[in-house]
């Protein structure tokens, strides 16, 4: 099998690329860099099976010979990252989408899309199933991303019925583990960063807001699964232990053993007040469900974030 990941070199891609190659797969990553690092895929580098293109997915790409899987991930993803890249951030939604079912159709490929809970907005209905159409503010800071994803997952099933190809959508809640940038400004890299370096813990609004997280791992695992079924509605993919973002700066501070304090910031603009998952589709349709608890995945993953700051 030959599996194409745009968005590689980032956190989930990478992932993705490490797991098909083990699957025994040829991996080719495309990727721009603009949030993401080649670093993450140096270890898989000296892989024949691998192969990396740098470019920028909005614009179109021609790939010599068979492509059997496309799993389009390249998309700036932690808030910070596609507040300062709004522009780059919808034509990836759009553009990148398009170029890439294009090419899933020139190929006939099957073809996997990374949505995101973001396309639920600030939820008015909790847990969040597939069939709830959200609530998004579309000229909000945060439409950038929202409505992008939204447009792409439109864009994926109109590909699907009108011209057969073998899709899937994910929509994946708060994931996190090794290979998150330290400074991408999602809540974990940054609360990690700061109890490690013993700076205060930036708490935004009251910190009652909550959010339900989810290994990568575990993510990986339900991505494999899906794109080998015959399913083309949106999945759910995230685990539903929900948190408050107050408890959840307590929680890092304990496993830590950091003496950091925590200090309150202004909430920003559109900030879910709550998001959690109902996977009950993913548990049904692919005998999923996420098997890393928090502490132990929070605390593999503090580990991570030790030998950077140490290496550094
Ligand atoms: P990331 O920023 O680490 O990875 C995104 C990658 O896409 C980066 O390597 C970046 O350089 C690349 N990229 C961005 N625009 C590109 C373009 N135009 N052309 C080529 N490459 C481009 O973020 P991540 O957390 O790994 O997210 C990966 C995907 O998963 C994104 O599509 C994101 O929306 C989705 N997602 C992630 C989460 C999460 O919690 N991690 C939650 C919901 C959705
Ligand atoms: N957050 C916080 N302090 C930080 C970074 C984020 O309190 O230093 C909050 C943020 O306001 C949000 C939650 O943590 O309520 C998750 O933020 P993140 O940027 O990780 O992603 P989101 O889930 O909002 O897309």
């Amino acid at each position: 099998m030959r599996t194409l990941v745009t968005g590689g070199a980032g956190f989930v891609g990478s992932h993705l690329c490490e797991t098909f190659l083990g699957l025994g797969h040829e991996v080719i990553c495309v990727d721009n860099l603009i949030t993401g690092g080649l670093g993450n895929v140096e270890h898989l580098r000296s892989n024949p099976q691998f192969s990396f293109i740098r470019h920028d997915i909005s614009h179109h790409i021609d790939i010599d010979g068979p492509i059997d899987n496309i799993l389009h991930f390249a998309s700036p993803a932690s808030p910070v990252d596609y507040l300062r890249h709004p522009i780059p951030t919808l034509k990836v939604g759009s553009l990148g989408t398009h170029n890439t079912l294009g090419l899933a159709k020139a190929k006939n490929s099957s073809y996997l899309l990374a949505s995101t809970s973001e396309v639920y907005g600030d939820p008015e209905r909790h847990p969040q199933s597939e069939d709830y159409w959200g609530n998004v503010n579309p000229i909000g800071i945060r439409g950038v991303y929202d409505e992008a994803k939204r447009f792409s997952e439109a864009m994926v099933m109109a590909y699907h019925r009108c011209h057969n190809i073998n899709t899937h959508i994910i929509r994946i809640f708060n994931t996190y583990g090794n290979r998150m940038r330290l400074d991408d400004g999602r809540v974990l890299p940054n609360f990690m960063g700061q109890a490690l370096r013993g700076e205060p813990l930036t708490v935004y609004g009251d910190g009652s807001q909550t959010r339900s997280f989810c290994h990568v791992d575990d993510l990986v695992e339900g991505i494999t699964k899906l794109l080998f079924k015959d399913y083309h509605e949106p999945v759910n993919l995230g685990n539903p232990s929900e948190v408050t973002i107050l408890e959840f700066a307590k929680e890092i501070l304990d496993l830590s053993g950091s003496k950091s304090k925590i200090i309150f910031h202004p909430l920003p603009q559109d900030d879910p007040k709550v998001r959690k998952p109902d996977i009950s589709r993913a548990k049904n349709l692919l005998g999923w469900e996420p098997k890393i608890q928090r502490t132990e995945g929070l605390t593999k993953t503090l580990k991570h974030f030790q030998e950077k700051i140490g290496g550094k």
